[in-house]
């Protein structure tokens, strides 16, 4: 007996494949990239059929279980793209392909006996004195299928598993697998419509048709499609009885249907016939070329906010469509762009297909299943949807390209999926479009060098003007109000307040927003902080609460009336007193969104402000019903974390303020710039999308950042130049390339020790090749749930 191998990549944290034995019986229906059940240890394992070696040198090779599938779960595009992120991000193979499977399928299996046909009673007699064992479960199995667990606590037996086996053999029972969670399977419901020919049926019947019967009769005929027996019930105010006597005399049908779940928006508005603008057209007379030629090519659309990329995105898909091929797009995170997913949707309808975290399991699967059957040809979703199972790709556009949600850094696999996107282009023959108004200096460089290429929207569309720009100085304002008081108290005689006012919102952005209340335009203001004040601080010593357990820096929610740590979640109630010098003088200093909301209601009471951060929106729909709210004028102000800056197109947004830009500014990343560069860009590019001028209102402590003097010009080109300088003079990328190693543990010495081994190894590997290793130092946040975290550097 010819044994052959197979080659199965598994989830596990090692870097290896794992060959096992395939049976005869498996070998007609294995093929590469179906899922295989194979024995690991004690368990079973779900893995990827990866190769079909010719030999191997391990002994006592185990067999496979079973395949899974009847048709691949990954191609050979998806293979060969899985295989390189393993390779480049140093990840197992087998843990890249569990991210890139749509969950459902990743449950576990459950195996299921029944009885095929109960043997004849000579057989049975025979068969009984021999193995009474079996016998009983032959028995056990006539009152229906059960699964191995429950056989197993009726029938104790070391050997159940080859006693199953050999009544298998005998084809008196069958054993399978079913997946255990049921949710992943597709989805039945009972529908109704007429049947063949059921108007002259019913011209033949020898009696009219009951009252009920003939009405339903009638609504069915409404219908071009089966219906739900369910909802048509509801809705018809009518029992099931009817229904099925319309059945039993042949007009009505009754079946069962797969039921597709998706999330459906209502009611999508038809789509906007637009005449592109000329820069429009230029850049798609390009990126169609290329789309013509099938070739490999990836595009940088570089257009000012509001200057039209998303309308070349779906002109792009139109031609690909036309061309017979499929299209991806990724955004930064799908909760934040319902408006871009809505406009898709009015282009291309029941194409389109979402994929994100917050459907169902049961939806997502749903969605994979159509993507991977050609049944929608259009795949919208964050970075996991870089794995959309799409045969013959022709697009994949990365919208925002330089967001940093699209790098996944918190669980295996870590990848960046703007990059992903780039290679499976690249395997596809395929184009990519990767679109911004920010462009992350990476993308810049490589447009620059050639690598990819530049496209360029330089206005926005219908002569919209960019808007004007002020920053203010907050520590200058807090001296003038400081001065203000004093002159009072000089002046009129009165006591010095023992509490200095400390406001958020600046006299001149105070002015404006009293302006477009006025006017009843729209404001958009933008605090990167959550919660009520993100410090509790002791006026005299300056003591500041922080977590026990992470070393930063807790938020006091005023809803709760407790602090809390955003790094764990852990509670604390605010100190009465400070716990260092016992002073008595306890302040919330500085300003997060519900402080800010507060405020604006104490000098605006007059008006509506919707506030969005984490805590408004973490029920499903919430932030699209709040903007919603905005988008009709039924808010005057939209509060709101970074949440507030992308994306969002209201022509009624006239002024946007940011009440501090120093948040981001400070943070120790050296892309802080470059961040604080694009949010201030993006959140300023809500303002003036319409006829109406826009006018930004910039806070910050730092007025001379350079990032803030490019931001107020909207030069782009003058920030990269600058930005890039620096990245060269220390050395960062786009001219080295950085990897980041990060310990972990529950004692410091311990990871510190680790650390420095694991440094000394890499540095002895310099040998042959220089990069820099260094470290291990602390992290920015040295220490999250307790655990301590130290980092290694590695640049080359
Ligand atoms: P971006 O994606 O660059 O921010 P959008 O594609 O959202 O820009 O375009 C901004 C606004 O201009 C949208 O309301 C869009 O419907 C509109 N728009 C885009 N292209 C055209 C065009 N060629 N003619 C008229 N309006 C357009
Ligand atoms: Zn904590």
């Amino acid at each position: 007996m010819s044994s052959a191998l197979a080659d199965i990549a598994l989830p596990l944290p090692l870097n290896q494949l794992f060959t096992y034995l395939l049976p005869d019986h498996l070998q007609s229906r294995a093929q590469l990239g179906m899922r295989a059940l194979v024995p690991f240890g004690k368990k079973h394992l779900t893995g990827v059929l990866v190769g079909f070696p010719r030999s191997t040198s391990v002994r006592n090779l185990k067999a496979v279980r079973d395949i899974l599938d009847a048709r691949p779960t990954f191609s050979a595009t998806m293979l060969r793209l899985t295989q390189w992120m393993a390779d480049y991000y140093f990840v197992p193979w087998g843990e890249v392909l569990r991210a890139a499977t749509p969950q459902g399928l990743a449950q576990e299996i459950k195996q299921k006996v029944s009885l095929v046909v109960l043997p004849s009673a000579a057989e049975l007699q025979s068969f009984r004195k021999k193995a009474r064992r079996q016998f009983q479960i032959l028995r056990l199995l006539e009152s229906g299928p059960m699964t191995i667990g429950q056989i197993r606590k009726k029938v104790s037996s070391t050997a159940l598993y080859s006693m199953l086996r050999e009544l298998e053999g005998r084809g008196w029972i069958a054993i399978h697998e079913e997946l255990k969670d049921a949710k992943a399977k597709p989805k039945l419901q009972t529908v109704v419509r007429l049947s063949e020919h059921a108007l002259s049926k019913a011209a033949a019947l020898s009696k009219p048709l009951p009252a009920k019967q003939k009405m339903i009769f009638e609504t069915l005929q409404e219908f071009s499609h089966p219906v739900s027996t369910r909802e048509f019930l509801r809705k018809t105010r009518t029992s099931s009885s009817s229904l099925r006597s319309l059945a039993e005399k042949g007009l009505a049908q009754i079946f069962q249907q797969e039921e597709i779940r998706s999330i459906e928006y209502e009611n999508p508005e038809p789509a906007l016939q637009l005449t592109l603008t000329a820069p429009q057209k230029s850049a798609l007379t390009a990126i169609a070329g290329a789309i013509d030629e099938s070739r490999y090519h990836t595009f940088l659309l570089h257009g000012v906010t509001g200057s039209g990329k998303t309308q070349v995105y779906i002109e792009a898909i139109r031609s690909v469509l036309a061309g017979g091929k499929t299209a991806i797009v990724l955004v930064p995170e799908i909760s934040l762009t319902p408006q871009t997913v809505r406009r898709f949707r009015s282009h291309f309808g029941s194409d389109v297909a979402l994929m994100h975290s917050q459907m169902s399991v049961g939806e997502r699967f749903d969605a994979w299943r159509m993507a991977r059957d050609g049944r929608i040809r259009i795949v919208i979703g964050p970075r996991s949807a870089v794995f959309a199972p799409l045969e013959n790709l022709g697009l994949i556009v990365v919208d925002e390209e330089h967001e940093s949600s699209y790098k996944q850094y918190d669980a295996s696999p870590r990848y960046n999926a703007r990059d992903v996107a780039v290679v499976r282009a690249t395997i596809a023959n395929a184009i990519a479009i990767l679109g911004s108004a920010t462009p992350s200096v990476e993308s810049y460089h490589n447009a620059e060098s050639g690598k990819y290429h530049l496209l360029k929207l330089p206005d926005r569309i219908d002569a919209a003007r960019l808007p004007r720009i002020d920053i203010v100085d907050m520590l200058q304002e807090r001296k003038r109000v400081f001065a203000e008081i004093r002159d009072k108290v000089r002046s009129q005689g009165i006591a010095f307040p023992k509490h200095l006012p400390q406001s958020s919102v600046s006299q001149l952005l105070k002015e404006q927003i009293g302006l477009r209340l006025q006017r009843k335009e729209g404001v958009i203001l933008l605090q990167n902080r959550r919660g009520f004040s993100h410090v509790v601080e002791c006026f005299d010593c300056g003591y500041v609460e922080r977590c026990d357990r992470c070393d930063v820096t807790l938020t006091y929610h005023s809803a709760k009336k407790h602090l809390r740590c955003h790094y764990c979640g852990a509670v604390k109630k605010p100190p009465s007193f400070c716990p260092n010098c016992r002073g008595i003088e306890i302040r919330f200093h500085a300003f997060g969104t519900q402080q800010v909301h507060q405020e604006l209601e104490e000098l605006f009471p007059a008006a509506a402000v919707v506030r969005m951060d984490l805590d408004t929106t973490t029920r499903k729909g919430a932030h699209d019903r709040l903007l919603q709210q905005f988008g009709k004028g039924e808010a005057d102000i939209l509060l709101g974390t970074q949440m507030v800056a992308k994306g969002l197109d209201f022509p009624r947004v006239t002024l946007v303020g940011v009440i501090s830009a120093d948040t981001q500014m400070l943070l120790p990343d050296f892309r802080a710039s470059e961040r604080t560069f694009q949010l201030l860009t993006q959140v300023a590019g809500r303002a003036g999308r319409s006829n109406l001028a826009g006018e930004v209102v910039i806070q910050t402590m730092q007025p001379s950042h350079y990032s803030l003097k490019h931001v107020v010009l909207h030069d782009f080109p003058g920030f990269y130049r600058e930005e890039l300088a620096y990245r060269e003079e220390l050395d960062y990328p786009p001219f080295s390339r950085i990897v980041v190693v990060e310990l972990k543990g529950k004692r410091e010495d311990e990871v510190s020790k680790q650390g420095r081994v694991f440094a000394d190894l890499l540095r002895e590997q310099q040998r042959d090749r220089f990069f820099t290793v260094l470290g291990p130092a602390d992290a920015a946040i040295p220490r999250i749930r307790n655990l301590f975290r130290k980092l290694i550097v590695i640049k080359d």
